[in-house]
């Protein structure tokens, strides 16, 4: 169905057509939304995007025009509110100025709220482009708690999907009610626990927080001085499998000196060999870019180009190590570097939707009004994050991992990050992940 587009905000009008791209492109659209901006509309519905929406009667639907986001003033996003809308059987949040209740989404011509402003504020991520200093993270992220979704609870929702699923039903546009698509992925920044000395770190670091565990870790130790293929970090014949029904990409740490990177992932046969797998099983290879790479574009380039030259092919996909992402300076790089689609936007300390989608889209340059080239995977469910969110607590862990999925089994779409070394750190600290790994390769489609 074609749709004329007439708005009164000419100021932001990139802005707006950013959006309407972005639902256009929607996976769940199924190409079955398109719009213009100009035209007579003879063969078209007219939307009228609007300031003052009940002056008109010449548009088939109103969306009412808040120009609060989309305006020359500084918005107070301390001040946002997310209010409940229902439509049909959906439950529908808006980024709204004024706190309302019981407001209609739709009446069958009016929308009861600023859908566009709504999702550009996400999926730009408005607020972590404009945050203050003291928002920030000591990795210079901003915290997961500052955040508007988290702040009202809502990060387990994919808001922004919900959104444009029920915004196309009600103008008729057919939408497709899909089951919630899977996304498999794996960061591996280090490939072997113990390299050959006693582990006198984790030792240190189990006697003080569960002294219970370090003979589980000498046991593994021991074990693997007699065999290497015992090291619990080295299980990629375990963990790397087929899936006809899962997208997988695992990405590779392969440089790095600061104290975040781990220096012994090296570029050698046991690399190689993990490569291969990785192929047979059907994965693709992507550049895990070490901590100081989210502003340094010749070290970027240079791991790129290091591990381009040992796989004989070029890395399009790419995932910063420690999700060391800036807004300011890391998308220049990934555009520079040609990484067509980074996965680096996720929570660090839970599970959930931090853009408000778990579609790949083209994230927002507010420097020049437009999109950048690469795609965004959002990152939805990391294992550590999950076991931060859950305390280290088996039983909070399970719960929280099959309320997430049992919510969204579908309209969205929801990227695992696994690592090959946190199984065996979950297994000292009592905490069986395997569960939920295993887990994900029982969903039926
Ligand atoms: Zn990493």
């Amino acid at each position: 169905m074609k749709y004329l587009v007439v708005h009164d905000n000419q100021e932001h009008w990139l802005r707006i057509r950013y959006v309407l791209a972005f639902i256009k492109k929607h996976p769940l659209a199924g190409g079955g939304f398109s719009y213009h901006f100009e035209g007579d509309g003879m063969l078209a519905k007219r939307i009228g995007y609007i300031s003052n929406p009940h002056e008109t009667t010449d548009y088939d639907f109103i969306i009412p025009a808040q120009q609060h986001i989309f305006s020359s003033n500084s918005v107070d996003v301390s001040a946002l509110c997310a209010n409940l809308y229902n439509y049909e059987n959906q439950q529908l949040y808006s980024v709204e100025a004024t706190p309302k209740s019981d407001a209609a989404f739709f009446d069958g011509r009016h929308f009861g709220f600023d859908i566009i402003e709504a999702i550009f504020f996400h999926i730009s991520r408005f607020e972590e482009h404009f945050c203050q200093t003291s928002q920030l993270d000591e990795h210079g992220r901003m915290k997961s708690n500052e955040q508007f979704l988290v702040k009202h609870c809502l990060e387990k929702t994919p808001v922004v999907d919900h959104l444009v699923y029920c915004f196309l039903v009600a103008i008729g546009a057919n939408p497709v009610a899909a089951p919630t698509r899977f996304r498999m992925s794996f960061d591996i920044d280090i490939m072997r626990c113990f390299s050959g000395r006693p582990p006198i770190r984790m030792t240190a670091k189990y006697l003080v927080s569960k002294p219970s565990s370090l003979p589980k870790l000498w046991f593994s130790y021991i074990r693997t001085l007699f065999a290497p293929q015992n090291d619990p970090y080295f299980n990629f014949e375990w963990l790397l499998r087929k899936s006809d029904k899962l997208e997988q990409v695992i990405y590779f740490l392969v440089g790095g000196s600061t104290k975040f990177d781990r220096p012994t992932a090296k570029l050698n046969n046991e690399f190689k060999q993990i490569v291969s797998l990785a192929k047979a099983m059907g994965l693709r290879i992507g550049l895990h870019p070490s901590y100081d790479c989210m502003a340094d574009d010749e070290l970027f380039h240079k791991e790129k180009s290091g591990l381009e030259e040992i796989l004989g092919e070029k890395i399009n996909e790419s995932r910063q190590h420690f999700l060391h992402f800036s807004w300011k300076t890391t998308p220049q790089i990934l555009e520079k570097q040609g990484v067509m689609e980074d996965s680096s936007i996720g929570f660090s300390d839970r599970i959930g939707f931090r853009c408000g989608t778990g579609f790949p889209y083209q994230p927002y340059s507010f420097e020049r009004e437009e999109p950048w080239g690469f795609m965004e995977v959002p990152m939805i469910c990391m294992d550590v994050a999950l076991m931060r969110e859950a305390g280290n607590n088996q039983q909070r862990m399970i719960e929280i991992w099959d309320d997430f999925l049992a919510t969204n089994k579908s309209l969205t779409m929801i990227t695992f990050l696994f690592h090959n070394s946190r199984f065996f750190d979950a297994e000292l600290e009592g905490m069986d992940l395997k569960y939920c790994y295993e887990q994900i390769f029982k969903i039926k489609p």
